[in-house]
C-alpha cells in the first residue's frame, strides 16, 4: 500500500492524472531513472474509463487500436473481447496495465492537485494538492485529460428534484438500477448516444431532451474474433506505425478521392460500403468530406436518409437529422442502435431547441410550457473540454496566472508547452491533434516526445525549457490557419469552446493531422528544440 500521508518531497517529475497518459508517462520517466510522483483525483487509474461508467460507454476507435503500442509483451498477451470494448473492460486493462507496470506504488489517489507555482531561481516547481501535499519537482506534466471535467448546465432548481441526478462523466461506481423508472436524458451526444438505447430497455419510460441532433454511425461491434486479433497481432509494429502516420492516428483505408468526382450511383455505393462496415471509417470515404461543403453534403445527406429510413415516425426522424453543422465537424458518434431505439413506445424525443429546458422542478423538467416528471434525470451535458483541468489548478509563473494567459482562449506551441510556463508540459494539450484523433496514438506520442526532451535536456546539463513567444505565436498563426481551411469552425461544438457560456470561441484541437504533426515534432527536436529557451548550467557555462 503506498504511504497516503501528505509529503513534502522532491521529484524530479509531478504528473497531474493517472489516466492512459499519466500512466505511460510514468512508466517512460522510470526507464529515464528518473523520480516522480504522480497525483490522481480519483480513487484509482483509467481516468476517461475510471469515471465514465454509464451503461452502454465503450470506445468508438476499436481496440485494437485504442491501445498501448509501446510493449509488444503487453499487446500480445492481451485480450479483448468485442471489437469496440466496453468501459468496465477498458478500465480493466488499465488496472492490468498498472499491475503489470507497478505504476501504483509512485501515484497518490484521491488527491487533487490545486496549485502550480515556478521559481525561476531553482527552476522547480512546487505542486500543491487538497490533501497538504507541497512537492518541489523539476518538470511538471499534466495529464488531466481533454474530456475529465464534466458539466452540468445551470439549470435553475437542480437542488429541488426529488428523484436522483447523475451525469455519464461521475456514474456512481456500484451502477444504477432504472428498472420501472421513468428517466429524462438531457443531451444528445456520443455520451447519451450510447446510453440512451441501455437505459430504455431497462427503464419503464425515458424521455430525451434534444437541443442539436448528432450525426451517429452503426458501429457494428461484435465479438472479438481470434483470427481478427491474430491478424492484428502479427503484424502489429507495421499497423501501428502506419497508424501512427494516418491524419486520425486510425489506420482506416482512407479512400483518396473527392466526392465530387465520381457519379452519384457510384458515391452512394461507397458510402453503404462503409455504413455496413461501420464505424467512423464512414468519414474516410472520400478525401474531401471535411474540407468542401458540397461534398460533405452527399454524406451528411446519405446519414440523413438512413435516419429516415430507421425512424418509423418521420416527425421523430426529421427532428433526429442533423441540419445545422456539417457531418463530421463535431466528434461523429458511433452507436448500437441509437435511431432505432426511437421505435420503442417508451422513448420520447423532445425538441429542446423550440422548448428548451428551463429548469428542474421538484418532479422533474420543465420544457417550455409542458412540465415533464421523472424519477431520475441523467445530465448527458459533457465537459469543460480541453482546457477545464488545466484552468482548474491555480497555475502561476511570476505572478501571471495560467488562467490570465489564456482569457482569449487557450494558446500553445504545439499543445505541448505554453510560453511564460517554463517545465510545464501537457499531454494532448490544446494545439494538439488530441480529441480529433485515436487519443492513445496521440497520448504516446507526447509522452515519448516529452521523455526524449526532458533526457536529452538532462544529457546536455540543462535543467528549463521554455517555449519562446514568436514559436508559439507562429504556431497559433498555422493552428487557425489549417482549422480555417475545414468546415470544422462552422460547427457549434465544444472543440470551439462554445458549450460553456462565457468561455472564448477558438477552435482548440490542431487539425493538420496526426502524421503532419508527428513530423513536425520530430524535426523540431531533431533541431535541438527549435522555438523553445534552454537554459540551465551548461548553457550558462556556454554563454560566458
Ligand atoms: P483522462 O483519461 O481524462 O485522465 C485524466 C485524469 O486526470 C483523470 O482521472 C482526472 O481525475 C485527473 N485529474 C484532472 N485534474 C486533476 C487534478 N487537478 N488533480 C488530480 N487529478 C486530476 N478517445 C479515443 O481516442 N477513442 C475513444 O473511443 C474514446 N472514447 C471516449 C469515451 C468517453 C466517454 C470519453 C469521455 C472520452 C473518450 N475518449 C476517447 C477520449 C479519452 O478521454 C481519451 O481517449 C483518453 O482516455 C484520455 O486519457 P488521458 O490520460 O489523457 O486523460
Ligand atoms: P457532448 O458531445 O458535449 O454532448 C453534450 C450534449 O448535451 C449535447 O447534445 C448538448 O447539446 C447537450 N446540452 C448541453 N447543455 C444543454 C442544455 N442546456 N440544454 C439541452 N441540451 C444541452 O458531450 P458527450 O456526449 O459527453 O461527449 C463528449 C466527447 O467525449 C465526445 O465528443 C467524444 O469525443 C467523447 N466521447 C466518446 C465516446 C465514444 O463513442 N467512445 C462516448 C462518449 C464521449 P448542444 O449540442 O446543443 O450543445
Amino acid at each position: 500500500m503506498p504511504d497516503a500521508r501528505p509529503t513534502t518531497a522532491a521529484f524530479d517529475v509531478v504528473i497531474v492524472g493517472a489516466g492512459f497518459a499519466g500512466m505511460y508517462m510514468l512508466h517512460r520517466l522510470r526507464g529515464l531513472g528518473m523520480s516522480a510522483r504522480v497525483f490522481e483525483a480519483g480513487s484509482g487509474v483509467g481516468g476517461t474509463w475510471y469515471w465514465n461508467r454509464y451503461p452502454g460507454a465503450r470506445c468508438d476507435v476499436e481496440s485494437m487500436q485504442y491501445s498501448y503500442s509501446f510493449s509488444p509483451e503487453l499487446e500480445q498477451e492481451w485480450q479483448w473481447s468485442e471489437l469496440f470494448a466496453s468501459q468496465p473492460e477498458i478500465l480493466c486493462y488499465a488496472n492490468h496495465v498498472a499491475h503489470r507496470f507497478d505504476l501504483r506504488r509512485d501515484m497518490r489517489f484521491d488527491t487533487r492537485v490545486t496549485e502550480a507555482r515556478f521559481d525561476r531561481s531553482t527552476h522547480r516547481w512546487t505542486v500543491r494538492t487538497d490533501r497538504g501535499d507541497a512537492v518541489s519537482a523539476r518538470y511538471c506534466v499534466m495529464a488531466t485529460g481533454c474530456l475529465s471535467t464534466a458539466r452540468v448546465p445551470d439549470f435553475p432548481g437542480i437542488k429541488r428534484f426529488r428523484g436522483r441526478t447523475y451525469h455519464t462523466g461521475h456514474w456512481p461506481h456500484e451502477g444504477v438500477d432504472f428498472t420501472g423508472l421513468r428517466v429524462g436524458v438531457i443531451g444528445t451526444g456520443s455520451s447519451a448516444i450510447q446510453a440512451i438505447p441501455v437505459i430504455a430497455q431497462q427503464a419503464a419510460h425515458v424521455t430525451v431532451f434534444q437541443r442539436t441532433p448528432n450525426f451517429s454511425i452503426p458501429s457494428r461491434n461484435g465479438p472479438m474474433t481470434e483470427a481478427y486479433a491474430d491478424s492484428w497481432k502479427r503484424d502489429y509494429p507495421v499497423r501501428r506505425e502506419q497508424a501512427r502516420h494516418m491524419r486520425t492516428g486510425i489506420l482506416n483505408n482512407p479512400n483518396d478521392i473527392s466526392a465530387l468526382e465520381v457519379p452519384d450511383e457510384e458515391r452512394r455505393r461507397i458510402f453503404e460500403e462503409r455504413w455496413a462496415a461501420g464505424g467512423t471509417n464512414f468519414m474516410a470515404a472520400f478525401n474531401d468530406l471535411i474540407v468542401a461543403q458540397e461534398a460533405n453534403d452527399t454524406a451528411a445527406e446519405f446519414v440523413r436518409d438512413k435516419i429516415r429510413a430507421t425512424v418509423r415516425d418521420p416527425a421523430t426522424a426529421e427532428l433526429l437529422a442533423p441540419k445545422n453543422h456539417p457531418i463530421g465537424t463535431k466528434r461523429i458518434c458511433v452507436d448500437t442502435d441509437y435511431y432505432g431505439t426511437y421505435n420503442r413506445p417508451n422513448v420520447r424525443l423532445v425538441d429542446a431547441r423550440t422548448t428548451p429546458v428551463e429548469e428542474i422542478t421538484a418532479d422533474g423538467v420543465r420544457a417550455g410550457d409542458v412540465e415533464y416528471e421523472f424519477d431520475a434525470i441523467v445530465f448527458a451535458t459533457g465537459f469543460d473540454a480541453m482546457t477545464g483541468a488545466l484552468l482548474n489548478i491555480d497555475i502561476a509563473v511570476d505572478g501571471q496566472t495560467l488562467r490570465d494567459k489564456w482569457s482569449a482562449g487557450p494558446v500553445t506551441y504545439l499543445g505541448l508547452m505554453t510560453a511564460g510556463f517554463p517545465n510545464m508540459f501537457m499531454i494532448t494539450g490544446p494545439g494538439s491533434p488530441s480529441v480529433l484523433s485515436n487519443m492513445m496514438v496521440s497520448i504516446e506520442q507526447h509522452v515519448d516526445w516529452i521523455a526524449d526532451c526532458v533526457a536529452w535536456l538532462r544529457a546536455h546539463g540543462l535543467d528549463c525549457i521554455e517555449a519562446t513567444r514568436a514559436a508559439e505565436d507562429g504556431w497559433v498563426a498555422h493552428g487557425n490557419e489549417v482549422a480555417h481551411k475545414t468546415l470544422y469552425p462552422l460547427a457549434n461544438s465544444w472543440y470551439m469552446g462554445v458549450n460553456i457560456p462565457g468561455k472564448p470561441q477558438v477552435f482548440m484541437p490542431y487539425i493538420g493531422g496526426v502524421g503532419t504533426y508527428r513530423d513536425i515534432c520530430g524535426e523540431i527536436a531533431v533541431e535541438g528544440y527549435r522555438g523553445f529557451a534552454l537554459s540551465g548550467e551548461a548553457a550558462a557555462l556556454a554563454a560566458e
